[in-house]
């Protein structure tokens, strides 16, 4: 377990890191007014940009889907991250050592220096593979390629490599790269005999096998030759990066695709993921050398969605015995998963990369599509061991399928179920409905279910809405629809009320340009009052959070999201990037001062109608002393209101 890492680190590592910089590696983005970008939106389908990054405020926000955050929180998305990795990574990119708390716990800096030097030589490796692969020793597995379809850019794109025969080749030119043996031992690429370490791979075509931030953990290496003795495909052994029960071929360039179309394909092999991807199955991976096991079915559920819920995940396996031995065992891992499992399998028996091959990109298409529900496929793969021409055969095939049906842990579905199985059987409902029951009531009695367990079968993936955040769907500019999702106790100002609207700009002002409230502006600002109660709220957090950060709009900013009730982030998000009506520096200067003095007018309008009120329930000849106060005030208060409108 990771220690924590320090907070001004944290604190540093956002504060030093450009945001813009850092999200243009996903998302093209476009000037779009002063000082902020726009592009199209990660997290949702759209057709035009919505998705907003203020480098100012160090924060993205999208007015399309309500998405929202800071670099960090960016990189843990879209890497699918935790929060720690993400800060370690942009640490990385920056060039900055992190610390952390408690250094007994946490990884001390050995550890992470380990650790990067491994992550290092498999760059190394990586670079080395791929270049070997235009070498002419490498004709033979430039061959395979080409015999399954795969032209030089497909090689690319993948990071396909070549490991030279040999023993040494890459031994020396890591060892030149200044690692030394003990170090290499740790890499998995060597193999140590009676003297010394060796190349593990040689001779075979090189797959990068990448974490799902995208850095190369270890290889997949195909062999080639005949004389080779070894197995068909070889793996890196478990190292302190590479975990294969966690490992999945792809997914560094299939997570975008499975978080979005929330569908996640899994396949065999390493041509299958690439002849998918180029078929236009881009949400395709592979175990490698392992089943699909529970490891993987949380990085699953992590990438299809957040609460694990909707997605679904599709199966392709040959029809043989080990892949249905394998969906079958899926089938008992995790129903909740299993409820949006599916199997596509091709009749012919042929893999993704033959069919493309031997009947095209659409082939592989209809594959996917041709998906059957996992439930269906593990009730039929166990009548097939059965002759249902005979009724001793159905009789059978009822008692074994029954106890599959009766795992169906979701009440709604089983006897949906049952009675597939009943025609599939060519048996009365009725007699197969009793031997579900029969079976279920005995499964409960060995391992009582929860009441109302099971989450139904997650058909239709892919029409998962937006995340109806309680601030979402406002357009710069535009007023804000009502959501739905009303928050629990503010209520969305409503953006006709022209009050809560000269109260918003300030507050876009206020966060965006906080050198704008120094000097005397900051007595008029923190004693303004607000009234709408969500605008109050983040008013009383600036006031709280006072100046002191004022200076470092991106630490503003967090200050401010950590003062802030938990429901209102969002909309300090929203105010934070939200785009200033102006173009030029000197404009963004005149429209805040102008914002500012129109809210305390407001501000010295309300007071004066207070005054007013009192001064005209004051007997004068009572107390002659409070009238001359209160109209001496009064007219200072106007004063004050005049002043303002000549300086803006
Ligand atoms: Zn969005």
């Amino acid at each position: 377990m990771a220690g924590l890492i320090k907070r001004e680190d944290i604190d540093e590592v956002r504060q030093r890191t450009d945001i813009k910089e850092v999200i243009d590696g996903y998302v093209t983005l476009k000037g779009a007014g002063l000082g902020s970008y726009k592009g199209l939106c990660p997290f949702h389908d759209e057709r035009s940009p919505s998705f907003t990054v203020r480098p100012q405020v160090g924060r993205y926000h999208c007015f399309g889907c309500g998405e929202d955050g800071d670099v960090i929180s960016f990189v843990q998305k879209l890497d699918h991250t935790t929060f720690h990795e993400a800060v370690e990574k942009l640490a990385h990119r920056i060039g900055f050592e992190l610390r952390y708390e408690d250094g007994g716990s946490g990884p001390n800096r050995e550890d992470i220096g380990r650790r990067q030097r491994l992550l290092d030589a498999h760059k190394v490796a990586d670079e080395f593979f791929r270049a070997q692969l235009i070498t002419p020793g490498a004709a033979e597995g430039r061959n395979f390629l080409y015999e399954r379809g795969f032209d030089r850019a497909a090689a690319e794109q993948f990071g396909v490599g070549y490991a030279p025969q040999g023993w040494d080749s890459l031994l020396k030119h890591l060892r030149g790269r200044g690692y030394t043996d003990p170090e290499l031992k740790l890499t998995g690429m060597f193999s140590e005999g009676g003297r010394g370490i060796y190349d593990r791979f040689r001779g075979r075509l090189i797959w990068p096998i990448r974490d799902i931030a995208g850095d190369t953990i270890g290889f997949g290496a195909r062999k080639l030759y005949e004389d080779d003795q070894g197995p068909k495909y070889l793996n890196t052994p478990e190292t302190a990066l590479y975990k294969k029960s966690q490992v999945l071929y792809g997914i560094d360039l299939a997570k975008r695709s499975i978080a979005k179309d929330r569908q996640l394909v899994v396949v065999e092999g390493y041509t299958d993921v690439m002849a998918c991807h180029l078929a236009g199955i881009p949400t395709a991976v592979a175990t490698c050398g392992t089943a699909f096991g529970t490891e993987h079915i949380k990085i699953a559920r992590r990438l299809l969605s957040d609460d694990g819920s909707g997605g679904e995940v599709i199966f392709t396996f040959d029809g043989d015995a080990a892949g249905q031995k394998a969906a079958l065992r899926a089938f008992e891992e995790d129903q909740r998963f299993v409820a949006q499992t599916f199997v596509a399998v091709e009749p012919s028996g042929a893999d993704p990369c033959e069919l493309r091959q031997s009947k095209g990109d659409s082939a592989v298409r209809d594959l996917i599509g041709s998906r059957r529900p996992l439930f269906e496929f593990a009730i039929r793969a166990t009548l097939k061991r059965h002759n249902l021409d005979t009724v001793e055969g159905r009789i059978a095939a009822l008692r074994e399928s029954a106890p599959v049906v009766a795992q169906i842990r979701d009440a709604g579905i089983r006897p949906a179920y049952a009675r597939e199985l009943a025609g599939w059987l060519g048996m009365p409902v009725e007699e197969v409905s009793r031997a579900v029951g029969a079976a279920t009531k005995r499964a409960t009695q060995a391992a009582p279910t929860p009441p109302g367990g099971g989450q139904g079968l997650g058909q239709g993936g892919g029409q998962g809405a937006g995340s109806g955040r309680g601030f979402a769907g406002t357009a710069p500019g535009v007023a804000p629809l009502p959501t739905s999702a009303v928050l629990p106790s503010f209520n969305r100002p409503d953006p006709r009320d022209p009050v809560a609207a000269m109260e918003r700009q300030a507050l876009e002002v206020a966060l965006q340009e906080p050198g704008m409230l120094e000097g005397e502006t900051w007595q008029r600002f923190s004693e303004a009052r607000f009234s709408t109660p969500a605008y109050l709220a983040i008013h009383e957090a600036i006031r709280a959070t006072g100046l002191g950060f004022a200076g470092d709009p991106v630490r503003w900013v967090e200050q401010l999201l950590q003062e802030v009730p938990e429901p209102l982030r969002p909309l300090v998000s929203e105010l934070a990037v939200v785009p200033l009506p102006a173009n030029t520096p000197e404009g963004v200067l005149r429209y805040c001062k102008d914002i500012l003095a129109r809210l305390f007018e407001l501000q010295i309008t309300r007071v004066k109608a207070e005054k007013m009120g009192q001064l005209q329930r004051l007997d004068a000849s009572s107390d002659p002393e409070e009238f001359q106060r209160l109209n001496r005030e009064l007219m200072q208060l106007e004063m004050q209101r005049r002043s303002l409108r000549s300086d803006a």
